[in-house]
């Protein structure tokens, strides 16, 4: 059995203790042995981050430095097309092998959706699902909401965390992560009025972000 490593994608736009502590607590509770932050590119689903990606990267770097299972992946940065999360999950599959089992980590409210993401249903032949839920929100009162393909495979490929070290993929696994109450959108809005973003984020990112003048209107 090896350990499985994670994958956390997302805009990064910055990065902040939501995402962090969502790391921490899928690390600990899914016995992962790394999470590797990709942040995205050119994200197909949403609007186009407001820094650049080379910003993004760095804003991660600083806040990952001190714990040694984090990492920062830039493959999705370098790339000019649209990234979708199947082509990723594809030269991850290359350059980690066929064994080693790999976790999709995302939250209840994108795992709903998950029927609208480039050819979705490969997803579950390259990596498990690992999905943080609010204590309380589980995916199993809401996945009604959800096509009726994504409830066959949501109930048919549910297991526990232990489960995902057996397996390189295939899985989906849940697990109960209390949400913090940060968005980047509302980091952002605070930085145009001036207002504090202490204690929402690492210092480092903080002072990253005020040397830099990001997210000032021009
Ligand atoms: P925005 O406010 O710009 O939408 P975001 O922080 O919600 O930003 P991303 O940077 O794309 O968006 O988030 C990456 C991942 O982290 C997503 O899976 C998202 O659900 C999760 N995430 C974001 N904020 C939190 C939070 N406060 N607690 C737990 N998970 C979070």
């Amino acid at each position: 059995m090896t350990a499985p490593i994670g994958i956390l994608g997302g805009t990064f736009d910055p990065i902040h203790y939501g995402h962090l502590r969502l790391a921490e607590e899928m690390l600990e509770l899914a016995n992962l042995r790394q999470i590797r932050f990709i942040p995205t590119g050119t994200p197909p689903h949403r609007a186009t981050p407001q820094v650049s990606a080379q910003h993004r990267s760095a804003m991660v770097l600083l806040a990952i430095a001190d714990q040694p299972a984090f990492m920062l992946d830039e493959r999705e940065v370098n790339r000019t097309t649209p990234c979708y999360t199947v082509d990723t999950l594809r030269e991850l599959r290359v350059d980690l092998g066929t064994t080693q089992p790999l976790c999709l980590l995302m939250g209840g409210d994108a795992f709903l959706q998950l029927h609208t993401w480039h050819e979705w249903e490969q997803l579950f032949e390259l990596a498990h699902i690992v999905i943080g839920y609010r204590p309380g929100f589980t995916i199993d009162e809401r996945i009604h909401s959800a096509t009726e393909d994504l409830q066959q495979h949501y109930q048919q490929r549910l297991c526990t965390a232990d489960d995902l070290s057996r397996h390189p993929s295939g899985g989906i696994a849940e697990l109960a992560i209390p949400k913090l109450e940060i968005s980047a959108t509302d980091i952002r809005r605070r930085v145009v009025k001036n207002r504090t973003i202490r204690y929402l984020l690492p210092n480092a990112v903080a002072n990253y972000i005020h040397q830099h003048h990001l997210y000032k209107p021009c």
